[in-house]
């Protein structure tokens, strides 16, 4: 017997007999791992907030919280997802650049949301919110995502200094004066910066951390608000590439705690936030698919599998032109030796359905159970899941050593039940007589 893929001590081929494949399965004690580092060693004052964009399940959002996580959402479906959790509204902050009326209406809304802070993205949108809480007799809390002319290197997407359709330019607001007292259902309240995804670089982390303070600070200061709340973003990156290798969270507190602290004895009553989604989320989750078919192809072997980058495109290679694998392994055959290279391949009509180009790996069967691992985050959700019509796969979620299913795979009736023949009103049903 070969050695193979546990989760808490359940067999991997357990788990793929009992929920089928493909599949999303997640550890719940990666979970835990990840927030309670975060809280041991970094201040106490930093709250961590889980940007659910990164993984929208609502297990995985719901046990994060547990673990004392907040969250940081950007849509209808997002928000009733951390509201369902368990998340209070008080420990919720909405974002995003394009935000609807009835997304602010239900950031307003005492019985649906009445989050803690509306991120506001540009003056149009300023003016919206006014509108909308003048409507309901309310005044919002809002924040200013600020788009900062710095810029510091080490993130894998820079967003300071360049034009940006996210937050309003530094110098916009600088010069803004009245704008605390411009509309009349608008408190301004808080800061909040991002400065980019998949960051490895701990000195960039202090770096930002240390700017977007003194940012923070001066934009009160000139506009004329009190600083309740300072967002400092995150976007720290987990490794998943040969070159690449992971934060030094100890690294990372020690040189962020000093400037975390200073703020706070300056600023007693406001809250700090740090916002983490992939940092929380990527080592829980393997992507697993199962092997129908094994080929040569003019001297190349394909491993052609039940799921490919329908369910994860991230795996092509994130933000580069050359095609980089994530770990991969076949999860029921660890032990054996690599005897060749592999190209792993899923269900899709194009050749870009390619989860693993030339992976180093033991000799493949029909049957095998392949695994991409560090992909609980921008998974199924930042996949074209419905490419061919496959549907979202199937997501297990393992806690206290019990696998719980938390997302169903899609059906073929769940693609087509939002779909409508012209003169009908659901599929096979004709439209009831006038
Ligand atoms: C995407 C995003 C996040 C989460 O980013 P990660 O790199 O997954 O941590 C947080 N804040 C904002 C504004 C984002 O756009």
């Amino acid at each position: 017997m070969s050695a193979e893929f546990e989760v808490q001590g359940l067999k991997v081929t357990d788990i793929a007999q009992e929920f089928g494949t493909p599949l999303y399965l997640y550890d719940g004690d990666s979970l835990h791992d990840r927030m309670t580092a975060l809280r041991e060693q970094l201040h106490p004052r930093l709250e961590v907030f889980f940007s659910l964009k990164s993984n929208p399940n609502m297990a995985i959002c719901s046990l994060l919280h547990a673990y004392g996580a907040r969250a940081e959402v950007s849509s209808l479906a997002e928000l009733a997802t951390a509201r369902a959790a368990g998340v209070a509204p008080g420990d919720i902050v909405f974002l995003g650049p394009g935000k609807s009326r009835a997304e602010l209406a239900a950031c307003l809304d005492q019985d649906t949301g009445g989050v803690y802070a509306i991120i506001c993205e540009s003056f149009g949108e300023l003016a919206l919110i006014d509108e909308v809480a003048a409507e309901r007799g309310v005044v919002a809390p809002v924040a200013l995502r600020v788009n900062p002319e710095f810029a510091v290197k080490g993130s894998g997407l820079t967003m300071g200094g360049k034009p940006r359709q996210f937050g309003i330019d530094e110098a916009q607001l600088s010069a803004a004066t009245g704008l605390a007292t411009r509309h009349a259902h608008v408190r301004l309240m808080g800061v909040q910066v991002y400065m980019g995804t998949r960051i490895l670089s701990e000195s960039a982390v202090a770096e930002n951390t240390e700017r977007i303070l003194d940012l923070a600070e001066r934009l009160a200061g000139s506009l004329g608000f009190p600083l309740e709340m300072v967002d400092i973003g995150g976007g720290l990156g987990v490794a998943y590439f040969d070159n690449e290798s992971d934060l030094d969270l100890g690294d990372i507190a020690a040189r962020i705690n000093p400037l975390l602290d200073k703020f706070a004895a300056t600023h007693p009553d406001t809250r700090l936030v740090m916002e983490l989604g992939r940092y929380l989320t990527a080592q829980s989750g393997t992507y697993i698919t199962r092997v129908r078919y094994v080929k040569t192809s003019m001297g190349e072997n394909f491993a052609v599998a039940d799921g490919g980058t329908n369910h994860h495109m991230a795996a092509v290679g994130i933000g580069s032109f050359v095609k980089r694998n994530f770990p991969i392994q076949v999860l029921n055959r660890l032990d054996e030796p690599v005897s060749g290279d592999w190209n792993i391949t899923g269900p899709l009509c194009t050749p870009n359905d390619t989860l693993g180009k030339k992976v180093a790996l033991p000799g493949i069967r029909p049957g095998d159970l392949i695994g991409v691992a560090r992909s609980g985050a921008y998974g199924p959700s930042a996949s074209p899941v419905n490419f061919l019509s496959h549907g979202h796969p199937a997501e297990v979620l393992v806690v206290d050593g019990t696998a719980h299913l938390v997302r169903d795979r899609d059906r073929p009736e769940d693609l087509l039940r939002l779909q409508r023949l012209p003169g009908k009103t659901s599929f096979g049903a004709p439209r009831a007589a006038e």
